[in-house]
């Protein structure tokens, strides 16, 4: 990472953009650093293809700052951008072959046909295609196709790459082979990317960092364990992973009084008052249980692989959610009756 702490190769400066009465990003600040992969995560509509149509210059009607390597991006159009772009939809050239396609931005630039040959069939053996490279595109399956356009894109050495969900309609295993060389290269090349996807585990799985949004806010940009570990917000909480929501209240300011137990969150949220009700929110992970002659009751178990999920009647609105290795969960049966235990480290509470 130490590479990657120093300068900005892409900053946004209280950036927004609406649309009439929509506010599609709202004071979006962000910069990435050289050599980073950050994924902007978030359900549809929170405002991520703007931010990177807004990068790439595409869309220029927007207030704040764009700058690359320092440099304001206010007059300069996209295609003095020097920046590669992979979308959702497989956008090569039909009549081209993939030599051709990935060649093309080359032959625009006036690159001589050699120099140009040569630099687009080493990047089609970097996307694992130098034995396909005659074929058009019909001749290619999808995750081929974005292979190509991930070539295409690198092929002019572009400062920044962005990848607007490039693996959104390729079937799950294709796209998690995929992604996993869209990092590979990524950090062989050290190129800065911005990867928008609404993909949560795709965004964990790849990025130095992720930047949760919501509604046209970014909510929090942190390291994929940080988001799952130390949320900010609630929604941040709620989108990054299984959250149970359990009600409490606050029996001093730093603890609170939860499904009988008393959790001292003095670390987590100062600004609570005594008396107050609350949300609890904890991960499955933290809950534990042992069986009880009372208690809650099992419901559910569903088996994940190493945990399985079991699913507890606490006499709550809702169900409790466990997660606790598979090894353990046998002695659990349905309708046992259990006591839980929520662990402090992760919990965070939110008044109602
Ligand atoms: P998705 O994952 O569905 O692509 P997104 O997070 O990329 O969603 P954006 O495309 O950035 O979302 O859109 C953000 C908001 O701005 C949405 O409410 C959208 O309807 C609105 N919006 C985007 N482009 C336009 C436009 N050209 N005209 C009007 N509204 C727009």
């Amino acid at each position: 990472m130490s590479n990657k702490s120093h300068g900005s190769v892409v900053e946004f400066e209280s950036v927004t953009r609406s649309f009439g009465s929509i506010t599609a990003l709202r004071d979006f600040s962000l910069v990435l650093h050289p050599g980073e992969l950050i994924s902007l995560l978030g359900p549809s509509g929170c405002g991520k293809t703007t931010a990177l149509r807004i990068l790439a210059g595409i869309d220029k009607d927007h207030t704040g700052l764009v700058k690359i390597d320092g440099k304001p991006m206010t007059n300069v159009g996209a295609n003095k951008r020097n920046i590669g772009m992979v979308f959702q939809a497989y956008s090569l050239f039909p009549n081209m072959t993939a030599l051709e396609n990935v060649g093309y931005g080359l032959r625009v630039r006036g690159v001589d046909s050699t120099a140009r040959g040569k630099k687009a069939k080493d990047l089609l053996e970097l996307v694992g295609l130098g034995e396909q490279s005659n074929r058009r595109p019909t001749e290619l399956s999808g995750g081929q196709q974005q292979r190509v356009a991930l070539a295409r894109a690198l092929a002019i050495e572009p400062r920044v790459l962005l990848l607007d969900e490039p693996l959104s309609a390729l079937d799950a295993q294709v796209r998690s082979q995929l992604r996993e060389e869209i990092r590979r290269i990524q950090t062989t090349l050290g190129i800065t990317t911005l990867f928008v996807t609404h993909d949560q585990e795709e965004a964990m799985t790849i990025s130095d960092r992720v930047g949760v949004m919501n509604k046209g806010n970014l909510e929090q940009i942190d390291a994929p364990s940080n988001l799952y570990n130390k949320p900010l917000t609630p929604f941040v909480a709620g989108f990054v992973g299984l959250t149970n929501y359990i009600q409490g209240f606050m029996e001093s300011k730093s603890e609170v009084q939860v499904l009988n137990q008393l959790l001292d969150i003095s670390d987590h949220s100062p600004s609570l008052k005594k008396g107050e009700e609350v949300r609890v929110l904890v991960r499955p992970e933290s809950i534990s249980i042992t069986k009880a002659s009372s208690g809650a009751t099992v419901l559910t178990k569903s088996f994940l692989g190493p945990m399985t999920r079991i699913g507890l009647d606490a006499g709550l609105k809702e169900l409790i959610y466990a997660e606790v290795p598979s090894k353990e969960a046998k002695k659990f049966d349905t309708g046992d009756h259990v006591k839980i235990s929520i662990g402090t480290d992760s919990v965070m509470v939110e008044s109602v």
